[in-house]
């Protein structure tokens, strides 16, 4: 496993939910030049640990398609590998599986099972899959922006003037709004002091 910093995980975590930003608005986002980022992002993708850039269609788009889930016994389980139709595999021992199919009618499924040389333990048709959005969970845990501690469940990603910051709870994070406002205030006081300098 390549060693991932604090500055790779935050730009895989940008990228997860928008593979669209740009070398410059993650460099704002983060505070850091555009060509850290650049760099950052070339070591991702050649050490595969960015593998594509993707984008997520409508359902309406896709060809309707029959999904059928099988429990099977094979002996070569890498045949499985060679159809596209299969598209989830679960493995259980080493000759049982359950696998997910999507074809487009009877004589595909046929073919898959014919060609794979499978052993149909059972076999059910999904009347309805709705598959559930989930985000990807990072394994590699980074710090608070608050308090520095390493956030262990989803981070509450919160952005500020065009800065992305990242807390491991609602506590910090409010804290943190707390001080920003504070410091907010300070500012605009010690703006008006000078004005108010000026005048005399
Ligand atoms: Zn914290």
């Amino acid at each position: 496993m390549v060693k991932l910093d604090e500055v790779d995980l935050k730009l895989i975590y940008l990228l997860r939910d928008n593979s669209r930003l740009s070398i410059s608005e993650l460099a704002e986002l983060l505070g850091l030049s555009r060509p850290t980022v650049k760099s950052r992002l070339e070591k991702l993708e050649k050490e595969g640990i960015i593998q594509k850039y993707t984008i997520k269609l409508s359902p309406e788009l896709e060809r309707a398609e029959n999904i059928v889930i099988m429990i099977v016994k094979t002996e070569d389980p890498e045949s499985l590998e060679n159809f596209n139709e299969i598209i989830e595999i679960n493995k259980f021992t080493s000759k049982k599986h359950v696998i997910k199919v999507a074809v487009e009618n009877m004589k595909q499924l046929r073919q898959v099972i014919e060609g794979a040389g499978f052993e149909v333990i059972e076999i059910m048709p999904v009347l309805e899959m709705r598959e559930r959005e989930r985000p990807i969970k990072i394994r590699v845990p980074f710090k608070c922006d608050y308090c520095g501690k390493e956030i262990v469940e989803e981070p509450i990603v919160y952005k500020y003037r065009n800065k992305v910051y990242f807390f491991c709870c609602e506590t910090c994070f409010r804290e943190f709004k707390k001080a920003r406002e504070n410091i907010e205030k300070f500012k605009l006081s010690e703006g008006q002091k000078v004005e108010e300098a000026h005048k005399h």
